[in-house]
């Protein structure tokens, strides 16, 4: 564990190197997530901010760990344990004390332990731009990919160009409710689940969708449709989500 210890911090590949000196020897008091945004809370008044982007990956070992790869931007250690951050998008510091302005900047994230389901509902009802679009903005809503967002649009039978502004609350508060379910499943089972079928005793574990990247609707049998938004592949079925 690293939260509730202190940690010894470096930055083996030296790209880090001030920072790491920075929470080296501080304890970790906390962990957050904010969408992608990673965050650790540190007793000196520090948070270290981690967005792994595309490319980055952690790597977490018990102790003894493996010596850190030269690719290892930062290496974070407690007693117990050893998480090397490679290849973020963002690795920085910032004051703790910035942490609200910083989360507020950001939809409210729909794993969160203490969730802000009306946040986003009232950004989603004050825009004029489509759902599909709104579902992805990192601004209006924290979670949602690209094969979540093909998946609940479908489940709520909602046309992807459907403007914010002329969905009800109440549909909102029931899209949120389903999404948070869907996204729990996929912690619980580390796999895209969305059509029920979360049974996974003696199978392997794949993506199990109803709409995305496939060519018929489950449930009218016709054709899906395929279009580009926001540069992504956006699947409905115009005749379900009509
Ligand atoms: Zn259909």
């Amino acid at each position: 564990m690293i939260g509730g210890n202190v940690i010894s911090a470096i930055s083996p590949q030296g790209r880090f190197a001030e920072g790491a000196a920075v929470i080296n020897g501080a304890t970790c008091e906390g962990t957050g997530a904010v969408g992608k945004h990673l965050l650790y809370h540190f007793s000196n008044g520090q948070t270290l901010h981690i967005h792994l982007g595309l490319g980055g990956y952690f790597v977490c070992q018990s102790q003894p760990a493996d010596p850190p790869r030269d690719v290892v931007r930062i290496r974070l250690e407690s007693a117990t344990h050893c998480i090397d951050i490679i290849g973020p998008n963002t690795c920085e510091l910032m004051p703790t004390a910035e942490m609200p302005a910083f989360t507020l900047r950001y939809g409210p994230d729909l794993l969160s332990d203490t969730p802000e389901p009306e946040r986003a509902i009232a950004a989603i009802r004050k825009s004029r731009a489509p759902i599909a679009r709104l579902l992805m903005d990192q601004k209006v809503i924290s979670g949602i990919g690209n094969i979540y967002r093909a998946e609940i649009l479908w489940l709520r039978k909602l046309n992807p160009m459907t403007r914010g502004v002329d969905i009800d609350a109440d549909d909102l508060r029931d899209l949120w409710d389903e999404m948070r379910q869907l996204l729990q499943i996929g912690v619980e089972t580390n796999a895209i689940i969305t059509n029920g079928n979360v049974d996974m005793t003696g199978e392997e574990i794949t993506e199990r969708t109803n709409i995305f990247a496939r060519d018929f609707c489950p449930t009218c049998g016709g054709a899906i449709e395929k279009s580009k938004l926001s540069g992504r592949t956006l699947y409905h079925c115009p005749k379900c989500q009509a």
